[in-house]
């Protein structure tokens, strides 16, 4: 029984090291085999120095240091595709999730044949109220559109079977989005809350515009209903310029003070405005098929570290 830790790490010098060390005491005695897979996502600080001086001592850590940085979903893509574990597990570098959630994830996969994986969603969401929001908009949104469910509030800590795993590792799609990855593939998933921690030191990596293009990525990789509203928009607003020659025609006929100028300027910018934003829509799901046209790498390695693993006896 082999359990592997998928560790992303961007310029994470500041916990990575306490994380490694973190995890080792809440594993010992209690968990008999496991590995490290740390994935260093093209870290500008000295975060691969450090792993590989973790390398150097330990016999169960394997690295992979990517030429650039690739993004926290090609790290993940790495780490799965490099873990060799029956539970694999990924988790973030910062000590935000608790290796203690861990225990508890590979206790229900142990005692609970049926489940195939173990997600941790946040029991309550330390982060601002605009943040909060604008994320359970999205989730609304996506569930609404898509064909695949989204948890609200799941994270990408979670543990799976190898099955699960394997066919995780064989989606090789450029754009990828792992919460509508792990539901596409299926299998039974349950949901455990699990309470977020301060992060241990660091700064966090997201930005408001990385997670509005990240839920953009969402959208459109998922499904392609907003091509239809740009359909059902053309239709409205036939309707509506009817509606409006109708009204014009008998405002005409009373000769109000109405000016045409005034509707004909605001009725040019309101058309002009959505077919940019249909324009951007198609350009959105054609710049995937033109991305994934090329068939280029999710990510590129410089160096791996790796370990003798053992022969499994069982
Ligand atoms: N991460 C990564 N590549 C990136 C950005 C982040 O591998 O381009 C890793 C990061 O090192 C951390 C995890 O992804 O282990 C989550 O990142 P972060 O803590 O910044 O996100 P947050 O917890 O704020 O959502
Ligand atoms: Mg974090």
């Amino acid at each position: 029984m082999k359990v592997s830790l998928v560790v992303p790490c961007y310029n994470e010098e500041a916990v990575v090291y306490d994380f490694y060390k973190e995890t080792r005491k809440v594993f010992e005695g209690k968990v008999e085999s496991y590995e490290f897979v740390f994935v260093n996502d093209g870290s500008k600080d000295k975060t691969l120095d450090i792993l590989r001086a973790i390398h150097k001592v330990s016999d169960n850590v394997k690295v992979v240091s990517f030429s650039r940085n690739f993004g926290k979903e090609a790290a993940m893509y790495a780490g799965l595709s490099n873990a060799s574990g029956d539970y694999t597990c990924v988790i973030d570098a910062d000590l935000q999730q608790r290796p203690e959630v861990v225990l508890e994830m590979m206790q229900i996969l142990d005692n609970e044949p049926g489940v195939d994986c173990v997600a941790a969603y946040q029991a309550e969401r330390k982060e601002g109220k605009g943040i909060s929001f604008l994320k359970g908009g999205f989730y609304k949104l996506i569930n609404k559109i898509s064909e695949v469910e989204f948890y609200p509030g799941a994270s990408d800590f979670r543990m799976m079977r190898r099955k699960m795993v394997d066919e995780v590792v064989k989606l090789t799609e450029y754009y990828r989005f792992s919460k509508g990855l792990f539901s596409f593939v299926g299998f039974n998933t349950k949901f455990i809350p699990y309470e977020v921690q301060e992060r241990a030191a660091g700064a966090s990596k997201w930005s408001v515009i990385k997670l509005f293009s990240y839920a953009i990525e969402g959208i459109v990789g998922y499904t392609t209903a907003p091509l239809k509203i740009a359909t059902l928009s053309g239709f409205a607003m036939i309707a509506v310029a009817f509606i409006y020659l109708l009204i014009a025609l008998i405002v005409g006929a009373v000769k109000s003070a109405f000016s045409s100028a005034i509707a004909i300027i605001t009725l040019l910018l309101i058309i002009g405005g959505m077919q940019f934003i249909f324009l951007g829509i198609i350009g959105e799901y054609l710049a995937r098929t033109y991305m994934q046209g090329k068939n280029r790498p999710v990510y590129i390695t410089k160096e791996i570290l790796t370990y003798e693993e053992e022969t499994e006896e069982d």
